[in-house]
């Protein structure tokens, strides 16, 4: 067995008792699906985004909704193919009107899977898309206009957060900076 077909084989193991999951709110009675995450099991980096929206929910899969498509194509302009990296989000199920997680949800979502997926994956470097991904990880209130695009850190791991693509969507004269973080950030990495 590879080291990608084993880390493959640890997330499917992680997945499987959460796939109907009921520890938090978000578990409500109209849930399609908790969305766990996509991409390459030994990907060398993570991107980490806010929570499934409608079109997630429904599909199972994450950011291929508008603001996942606007994703995937500043992804391609980097020459960054999906497939390489690993994709999800701070909260594997959607919220009520795509309202942002609780504290109470994204810890729970955090201390049974996404710490998890980290530790499985063991990415080189991860980056957060907007404040809830960003917030979640480093336990603290942040202002994206101050430290996106700057390394922090995740334990051990590098972490560097940038805006939500559905914010850069909003104020298009956001988008070079945005590129710029994103290039930061693949810079580090050799694809
Ligand atoms: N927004 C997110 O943060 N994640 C998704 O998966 C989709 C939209």
């Amino acid at each position: 067995m590879t080291q990608k077909e084993h880390k493959q084989h640890l997330l499917d193991q992680l997945y499987e008792p959460y796939k109907k999951c009921l520890l938090c709110p978000l578990a409500t009675p109209t849930r399609k699906s908790v969305v766990f995450g996509e991409g390459n099991a030994d990907a060398q980096c993570m991107i980490i985004g806010e929570a499934p929206g409608k079109d997630e929910d429904e599909q199972g899969v994450p950011f291929i909704g508008k603001s996942g498509r606007f994703l995937t194509k500043i992804l391609t302009e980097l020459g960054i193919n999906r497939k390489d990296i690993f994709i999800t989000n701070s909260v594997k199920c959607r919220p009520p009107n795509n309202r942002k997680p609780t504290d109470l949800e994204s810890k729970t979502c955090k201390d049974i899977l996404l710490i998890n997926q980290i530790k499985i994956i063991q990415p080189k470097a991860i980056c957060t898309l907007g404040s809830a991904a960003t917030e979640s990880l480093l336990e603290m209130p942040i202002k994206m206009g101050k430290i996106h695009g700057t390394m922090l850190h995740f334990g051990e791991i590098p972490l560097f957060p940038t805006y939500h693509p559905a914010y850069i969507m909003r104020n298009p004269k956001k988008r070079d900076q945005f590129l710029r973080d994103l290039q930061k950030f693949f810079s580090l990495f050799r694809f």
